[in-house]
């Protein structure tokens, strides 16, 4: 028996110390894998069914190494508990007193430099307005004393603020180290801190992003590691596209311009900004003007070798601009000087030359970004999209001459993808580890490894599926209700509404609704809004699932509808969830040009993209969605998908078989009879 498993026992210190511990089979085996995977080295993809508790299960052989070790989670409430929770209480019961830290990526950390300009008025963003002018102050108060930097302490702030990325410690702002403030500055406090930890809790982005280093910038915060546990695995390929993956808007080098208009204005008094501030702004626009753009929210493939030849001469000449734009600062920033006086506790003066550093690389940024966008390479996918809502104020914008709108509200974004990341990650990641343990709830396809082994670019050396201990069988049920309307069809979303009518009475309320298209939600609560006997929430566009999720819990007998933030990592064990309706099967979206690279890409190498990409992913999120059913070994319910393609096609046999074995329930009498018998 193994150390971690010995201390996860029946008799162990575990038990002992925590009241309602239970012993778990698949715990203890869990444990002994990730300790074997930590000392032996290799890829370990384990498979943790919900309730086997895998956050120990790691975290214990992760203490007892001795090496040093990189966590890494998708979502902030599972670093929250690995770091606030599980490790204090395991260090506590051990009584040991290994360094940890959370890191945090580098959008939420105080650029000190940045801050100074910002506080004086010389970026953009500054205009004024009493709820900022009020944020502004608590911000300026906090970041004389603050230590960390990190905004979650700013006092009194706690939603998002429209202009923090600006004054973050972000790649794009920070000039490394001919920084004036680089010795005081948070994230090299935060890279000592993390150089004397032996434990780091981070997200999967960071984990990707610390090792895309540019060459001026401040360079990896992580430092070296040889282990990395990666929790929540099935959204590390999601991470590392948008990591690997390069977006600009059409207002960018506006933004960028009036930038440099400002620093002039401020820094080099009696002279003009360079004109080819100006030019770029132009060309900029004719840039985006020459890009493909369909319907708002919709997402546009292009080609950029086979763009106009106006946005082709265009993006040449905004490349010269952004050169020139380069040598100007570089010229100007010579002649200006740092301020004399500064110090650890006050703000710090804005250093007109750092000024000068600062927007070169915002400018050598948006080059190089520039250049990513429309290099032609193959194994990238090109698309533009409009954002989802214009709104009326848009709509009133200025025709420019091409017949496109003008202003913040008719943006564009412009974005080039990895179709693969997994090509990729093993140079950037898995090949300089000793050992990296892979794992999820939902991680398995058909029982077997292979779909996360080819997205990852990774293979196992070890594999392990380790069944949840809730008695599934017993605990809940699925329902695939037999000759629901195709989901394509038109009358879809009503025949929806009215089966969850009949089981919302059945089941006294307590139901969650999912999903797959805002489209369908907001029928689907038409259809209920006034009939529905038990309170009806909807998830808000843009909204968080917090808020929601609160109310559902107070209500106890609420209907939810949510679309796919709510698909994960909701967590509502015991009698507030009895049903759990899906609407649809998850397929990717058809028309996503990510989706549909990634389809034909799977198409050429394997001869049928649909069944050895689409399913497996659709499997994979449809697993995420059930599972938000049975949290606990005493819940108990029933899961409804009204998509008659699971019975009808044949990959229907493959996704039902991923899914937890739910006793099937086979028409709508018994599914009523089944809510009814729920306590
Ligand atoms: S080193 Fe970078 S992040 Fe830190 S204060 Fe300077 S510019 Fe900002």
């Amino acid at each position: 028996m193994t150390a971690a498993a010995d201390l996860l026992g029946p008799d162990g210190p575990l038990a002992a110390a925590l009241p309602g511990f239970e012993f778990r089979e698949g715990q203890v085996e869990m444990a002994a894998r990730v300790e074997e995977a930590l000392r032996r080295g290799g890829t370990l993809f384990v498979e943790a069914g919900t309730g086997i508790g895998k956050s120990f299960a790691y975290l214990l052989p992760a203490l007892l190494s001795g090496e040093r070790i990189v966590v890494s989670t998708a979502t902030k409430a599972l670093q929250d508990q690995l770091f606030e929770k599980d490790l204090p209480t395991l260090q506590e019961i051990l009584g040991t007193r290994v360094r940890a830290l959370r890191v945090k990526g580098r959008e939420n950390y105080l650029c000190r430099l940045e801050w100074a300009r910002f506080g004086e008025g010389q970026t953009p963003w500054a205009v004024p307005s009493a709820t900022r002018d009020r944020d502004l102050r608590r911000i300026a108060r906090w970041a004389r004393t603050t230590r960390t930097g990190d905004r979650d302490e700013i006092p009194g702030i706690e939603g998002p603020l429209d202009f923090w990325r600006s004054i973050s410690t972000v790649a794009e702002n920070c000039i490394g180290k001919v920084c004036p403030e680089y010795d005081e500055c948070h994230l090299t406090r935060l890279r000592r801190q993390v150089q004397r930890s032996r434990l780091l809790i981070v997200n999967h982005h960071l984990l990707v992003a610390d090792r895309l280093v540019r060459q001026n910038g401040y360079g990896r915060i992580l430092g070296d590691y040889e282990h990395v546990i990666v929790d929540e695995a099935h959204r590390l390929e999601a991470a590392a596209t948008h990591s690997l993956s390069v977006t600009l808007t059409s207002g960018a080098a506006r933004r960028l311009t009036t930038e440099v208009s400002r620093f002039w204005k401020q820094d080099v008094p009696g002279k003009r900004p360079p004109a080819a501030a100006g030019r770029l702004r132009r060309r900029w626009e004719r840039l985006f003007d020459g890009l493909p753009r369909g319907a708002p929210g919709e997402a546009t493939a292009f080609d950029p070798l086979a763009l106009p030849e106006t946005a082709m001469e265009a993006r040449a000449a905004a490349q010269s601009d952004l050169e020139a734009l380069d040598s100007a600062l570089g010229e100007v920033g010579e002649g200006l000087r740092a301020p004399a006086a500064r110090s650890a506790e006050a703000d710090p003066p804005a250093d007109p030359k750092a000024g000068a550093d600062r927007l070169r690389v915002k400018v050598q940024d948006l080059r190089d970004d520039l250049e990513m966008l429309f290099a032609p390479r193959e194994d990238f996918v090109h698309w533009t999209r409009a954002p989802a809502r214009q709104g009326a104020a848009a709509r009133r914008l200025p025709l420019g001459a091409a017949g496109r709108r003008r202003g913040p509200g008719a943006a564009l974004f412009a974005t080039v993808a990895p179709i693969h990341p997994g090509g990729l990650l093993p140079e950037l990641l898995f090949d300089s580890l000793q050992s990296c343990v892979l794992t999820s709830a939902t991680l398995a396809v058909d029982g077997g490894f292979s779909h996360v082994a080819e997205e990852l670019g990774v293979s196992a050396t070890e594999e392990a599926t380790i069944p949840s201990p809730f008695r599934y069988e017993e605990q809940a049920g699925l329902f695939v209700p037999r000759g629901a309307p195709a989901p394509t069809g038109p009358r879809f979303a009503e025949a929806v509404a009215d089966q969850v009518l009949e089981l919302v009475t059945a089941s006294r309320g307590r139901a969650l609704v999912l999903f797959t298209s805002w489209a369908n939600l907001e029928r689907v609560f038409r259809r209920l809004d006034g009939r529905c006997p038990y309170p009806l929430l909807r998830q808000e566009r843009g909204a968080g699932s917090q808020r929601r999720l609160a109310e559902f819990r107070r209500r106890g007998n609420a209907v939810l509808l949510g679309v796919r933030s709510f698909w994960e990592g909701v967590d509502l064990p015991g009698e507030d969830l009895t049903l759990l309706v899906i609407d649809k099967l998850p397929f990717p979206v058809p028309t996503d040009p990510l989706q549909r690279a990634r389809q034909a890409r799977a198409q050429e190498r394997t001869g049928n993209g649909f069944v050895r990409y689409s399913v497996p992913l659709t499997a994979l999120a449809l697993k995420q969605g059930v599972g938000r059913l049975i949290r606990s070994s005493s819940d108990r319910g029933l899961a409804v998908v009204f998509d008659s393609r699971l019975k009808t096609r044949s990959y229907g046999r493959r996704i039902l078989d991923s899914l937890p074995p739910f006793r099937r329930i086979e028409d709508a009498a018994e599914a009523v009879r089944f809510l009814e018998e729920l306590p």
